[in-house]
């Protein structure tokens, strides 16, 4: 593909990470505050094929090594196009993207992080405008049903900040349209694998009460990503025999695991951390993980910077949770999760969960019961365990205190 394109251009190259010495800039990512990607599906006549834009400084105008802000939006218009198909088609994102030699993106949504290296910029992929060319290229050769595609980057730190607030009301209208469907309701769930080349033995399973792990692909998504792209990285999966309704456990989840995983996991419970807990690839936007001195569960997300009440950061536990495999008591999950009624509730759900960063927990404020709100600890309220015993104890968290019944 290079000749063609200032760099080469395949899926070899997904996988490919940049570490800081080899950076040449990066949008997004945790130092940034403003950042998102959006796929819009438009009328013919709203969409100028092939355009690409940039508002606000490019590449080549930018300080090595600095850190930026980013609004990634793609319009696209055809007849077959379905509105359940932008999610789908903003996933396709990370794909490409990192298709590029020497670019590499993260996670979804509000919460991108996009990294190119030195070597690429030398070799010519100076400007955003020669990405949304390759982009263009991945997505009208891959997708036959888009039959106009237009690219707007937005580098400009005020701009992407307001163009951030409908944004996010978009992804919550997305949400908001995946709830109070079950997974009684059903006899498909979805899998996707696009993790797989940064953690071979991870699959996604996407119920109607189990959202994918990065937030960004719920069951409608996973419906339409079938239908879009049948051979693609998105599969029905026949949910088979429920064997544990509490842990959520299915043959056809577990044959699945079995499948995608080569074998390294056979079973695997979709609604509990213990035991055979489903696999984190690295996408997550949370972690759940477990605090064996008072037996119960914190949470913490990509974006919160300072140490958890267990003394490390996001990052390091990312570390450990990451990379495809079963770990027990640590959890990547999407926040969205939480609001699912079979959240974790083989172990006791939100009931069970003693600290979250204050953010989280005034943002999904709906989804925890209101007799616990004040009882789960924040990083103002509490600084390290002992501190979080104390608090516990004060409060007279009903866990701590024995009221929380396990159904199981
Ligand atoms: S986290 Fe899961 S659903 Fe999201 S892209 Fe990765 S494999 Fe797919």
């Amino acid at each position: 593909m290079a000749g063609i394109f200032p760099v080469d251009v395949g899926p070899q190259y997904e996988g490919e990470v940049i570490r800081k010495a080899d950076l040449y800039v990066e949008f997004g990512g945790p130092n940034v505050k403003s950042k998102f990607e959006l796929v819009t599906l438009r009328g013919a006549d709203e969409v100028e094929d092939q355009k690409i834009e940039t508002i606000g400084p490019d590449i080549k105008d930018m300080k090595e090594g600095g850190s930026y802000p980013l609004a990634l939006m793609i319009d696209v218009a055809g007849e077959k196009l379905e509105k359940d198909m932008e999610p789908v088609l903003e996933r396709r994102i990370h794909l490409y993207t990192n298709y590029i030699e020497g670019l590499y993106h993260m996670n979804q949504r509000q919460d991108i992080w996009i990294r190119l290296n030195k070597d690429s910029f030398n070799k010519g992929l100076n400007s955003l405008e020669e990405i949304g060319k390759i982009l263009i290229f991945l997505y009208t050769s891959e997708i036959d049903i888009i039959e106009k595609i237009a690219i707007t980057f937005v580098t400009d730190e005020k701009k992407v900040e307001e163009l951030l607030a409908d944004a996010v009301k978009i992804y919550d209208e997305r949400d908001e349209k995946a709830r109070g469907l079950k997974e009684e309701d059903v006899e498909e769930f979805y899998s996707c694998a696009l993790c797989q080349s940064f953690a071979p033995t991870h699959i996604c399973a996407i119920t109607p009460e189990r959202i994918a792990n990065c937030g960004a692909i719920n069951w409608f998504d996973g419906k339409a990503a079938y239908k879009l792209d049948p051979e693609g990285p998105v599969q029905e999966v026949k949910k088979g025999d429920l064997l544990d309704p509490i842990r959520g456990e299915y043959t056809g989840t577990n044959q699945l695991a079995a499948e995608k995983s080569m074998g390294a996991y056979t079973r695997v419970y979709l609604h509990s951390a213990f035991e055979y807990p489903h696999t984190s690839c690295g996408c997550f936007q949370a972690i759940w993980f477990y605090i064996p001195e008072v037996d119960a569960f914190g949470l913490v997300h990509r974006d919160f910077a300072g140490p958890t009440v267990v003394g490390v950061p996001f990052s390091t536990m990312a570390a450990d949770t990451s990379g495809g495999r079963q770990v027990e008591g640590f959890l990547g999950l999407a926040l969205e999760y939480l609001r699912s009624p079979k959240f974790l509730q083989a172990d006791g759900g939100l009931k069970r969960c003693v600290w979250m960063p204050k953010e989280i927990k005034e943002r999904y404020k709906d989804a925890i019961p209101p007799d616990l709100y004040d009882k789960i600890a924040t990083e103002e309220d509490v600084q390290n365990v002992d501190e979080l015993v104390e608090f516990l104890d004060r409060v007279e968290h009903p866990w701590v205190k024995g009221e929380v019944e396990l159904p199981i």
